[in-house]
């Protein structure tokens, strides 16, 4: 990123944000992928220290966290609240080494399995784990489809293919179809957003995209914010803020 965008986006984007949020009510989205004790690489690595020094950060300062089960049971949002629903994507085994950390905190989560992986790649989790997170009610899960496939190059049978068999063996082992679904590589297109609306169980779509969200009938596409390791910690509760979210159109009760 070179100075001048920089600038804009450090400073001009939360500002924006800020002015619009007043109108615009919406649940704020983050994403993370695997955490890592190292230095971590960008958005796809979180050192494990910065990632606990955030959760505290959201434990300390009154913000109520959401699974998807939540919000698929109804769960009662009064936008006098906080609320950020913290995501996951991929399903990486340190999701599940975080888990104690998590329930000491009380901090809800969720994750998007890429299905093919679980139970078969070692860096990844188990159905054993996913079903043990699941139970305690802390961590919701989603469709990440079945094979980590980008989405905006398949055509209708493939992502058909992909949907059915990523939804299918969830439900095998954890008993639910998913209603949740984030698009892998954050890769999507209007047809693709047409095509998960009109043809699937998924009500709630979530893109890579920070900047807008929105609703489709009683369906939203979500836009989310991804925790970048390498943004210092004022970037963060910006994000955490919603102050990215300068176009969100979602308009709560
Ligand atoms: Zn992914």
């Amino acid at each position: 990123m070179n100075k001048i965008k920089k600038f804009v986006y450090d400073n001009v984007v939360p500002v924006a944000g800020t002015l619009l949020k007043s109108k615009n009510k919406f649940i704020n989205v983050i994403y993370y992928h695997d955490i890592v004790e190292g230095e971590g690489n960008g958005a796809q690595q979180t050192n494990i220290e910065a990632f606990k020094k955030q959760m505290e950060y959201i434990a300390s300062n009154g913000y109520k966290t959401l699974t998807f089960d939540d919000i698929e049971n109804g769960a009662d949002i009064s936008f006098k609240d906080k609320y950020v629903l913290i995501t996951f994507d991929d399903g990486w085994l340190s999701n599940y080494s975080i888990f104690e950390f998590m329930k000491e905190k009380n901090i809800k989560y969720n994750i998007y399995l890429a299905v093919s992986e679980i139970s078969n790649n070692p860096e990844y989790l188990t159905w054993d784990q996913v079903r043990e997170m699941h139970n305690s009610g802390l961590v919701g899960f989603g469709a990440h489809t079945y094979s980590h496939i980008s989405m905006k190059d398949i055509d209708e049978i493939d992502t058909q293919k992909e949907v059915e068999e990523a939804n299918n063996i969830i439900f095998k082992e954890i008993g639910f179809y998913p209603v949740d679904f984030c698009y892998p590589y954050g890769y999507f297109s209007e047809k693709s957003n047409k095509f998960l609306l009109e043809n699937t169980r998924y009500k709630r779509i979530y893109t890579s995209e920070h900047d807008f969200s929105y609703g489709v009938g009683d369906k939203i596409i979500f836009g989310r914010s991804s925790i970048n390791g390498a943004e210092d910690f004022k970037t963060f509760v910006n994000k955490l803020n919603g102050k990215y979210n300068a176009f969100n159109t979602v308009r709560g009760k």
